[in-house]
């Protein structure tokens, strides 16, 4: 088990900056999951972690220990990469056992701590059978199976699910989870892919070219974003903007998208005239008769209990998630009312949330917030 940390680590190749000043703290024992688009650097934030690849500027330390300059082998950290990588000419038994082999531990011990790995993975039943004819998912719990057979101080993975069918992936993402609960091992996984990180982490980070937008547990990030970039990458439709032009003063409950006065948390701090954006996520949207947001339907997909209706507001257009029996035309006019308590406010100039009720966890409105979600 370990505490992995990086300060101030940024990683150029030639002149591109593949990662620009990270700092972050995994906790021992935490499914610690980045998570981002293609190219924004979370491989190669993993690869630094791991050893494979030397930092430009900034430290890496395990367990408190400054390891920047070690290299991978002397680490102790196992890499899982989504090509499996598994030895084709070497039944699943060799698979696993090879890195205590090449550490030259005895073979009563590669044969216990094989069969004991085996079993956690549920493949005891594969052992002697070649990886070539296994299916996706056993080869990637044969992949697994090697890595955690060293018992390393942490799981680094990259996409390891990347190359399975949808449903196996499901079934991986619940059998990972439930295997960091049983082995308590700190994991950090890299992925695109929201609903594995939603699914599985303690604690995701949210990157953006090269650059980490935000750090907290799932719910936090998808209830409070930080930037508009965190608030657009999650959640299936994602939050809402609705741009206008106005200024805000520290104590303001509400703002005015036009004509329109839309109740919000609490704001914290002041902001002169300029570009601002009422994030609203498609859940937290009601059509109202009486509501002063107005806008006209664009249209609607079924979604079974809910249906997605797309309106186009004069801030831009809007999705909704409403109920399915709500009788929904093309080209009717609706009254949008927003839920105060899930609204956030961005500086639209900078994409940066400005500081809210919503905000800032200690405040009693957010917490009240937090329980009306919790029911
Ligand atoms: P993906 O999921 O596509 O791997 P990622 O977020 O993991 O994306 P990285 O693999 O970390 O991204 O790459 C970040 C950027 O650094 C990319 O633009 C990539 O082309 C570049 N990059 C990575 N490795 C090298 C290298 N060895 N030489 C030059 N550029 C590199």
């Amino acid at each position: 088990m370990a505490e992995i940390r990086i300060e101030h680590v940024r990683k150029e190749f030639g002149s591109f900056i593949a990662v620009q000043d990270s700092t972050l703290t995994i906790g021992d024992g935490t499914f610690f999951v980045m998570l981002g688009p293609s190219g924004c650097g979370k491989t190669t934030t993993l690869r630094m972690i791991a050893g494979l690849e030397l930092p430009t500027s900034g430290r890496i330390l395990l367990d408190g220990e400054d390891v920047t300059m070690r290299r991978a082998a002397a680490r102790d950290i196992a890499f899982v990469f989504q090509m499996y990588a598994l030895y084709p000419h070497m039944n699943v038994r060799r698979n696993i056992g090879f890195p205590l082999v090449c550490q030259g531990v005895g073979r009563a011990e590669v044969r216990r701590r094989v069969e004991e790995t085996a079993r956690l993975l549920r493949i005891d039943h594969l052992l002697d059978r070649p990886v070539s004819g296994l299916s996706g998912g056993d080869r990637q719990r044969v992949a697994l199976g090697r890595a955690i057979v060293r018992r390393p101080k942490a799981f680094l993975m990259d996409e390891p699910l990347g190359a399975l069918d949808t449903e196996f992936r499901h079934l991986m993402c619940g059998e990972l989870r439930d295997l960091h609960d049983r082995l308590g091992a700190t994991t950090v996984y890299v992925t695109h892919d929201q609903m594995e990180a939603m699914s599985m982490a303690d604690r995701i980070a949210v990157m953006n070219h090269g650059i980490v937008e935000q750090v907290g547990p799932p719910q936090e990030i998808y209830d409070r974003p930080a930037t508009m970039y965190v608030a657009d990458f999650l959640g299936s439709p994602p939050m809402n903007f609705l741009t206008f032009e106005g200024a805000v003063r520290r104590g303001d409950r509400q703002v005015r998208p036009g004509g329109a006065l839309v109740a919000v948390p609490e704001l914290h701090e002041d902001r002169p005239p300029g570009p601002l954006a009422l994030g609203v996520r498609p859940e937290h949207i009601r059509f109202a008769d009486d509501a002063p947001l107005r806008g006209r339907v664009l249209g609607a997909e079924y979604m079974g209990t809910t249906q997605i209706v797309t309106v186009e507001t004069a801030h831009g257009t809007v999705k909704a998630r409403i109920p399915s029996g709500r009788d929904v035309r093309t080209g009717e006019t609706v009254g949008l009312a927003l839920r105060p308590d899930g609204l956030s406010l961005f500086d639209a100039a900078t994409g940066r949330v400005l500081r809210s009720a919503l905000h800032e966890p200690d405040h009693p409105d957010t917490r009240r917030a937090a329980e009306v979600r919790h029911g």
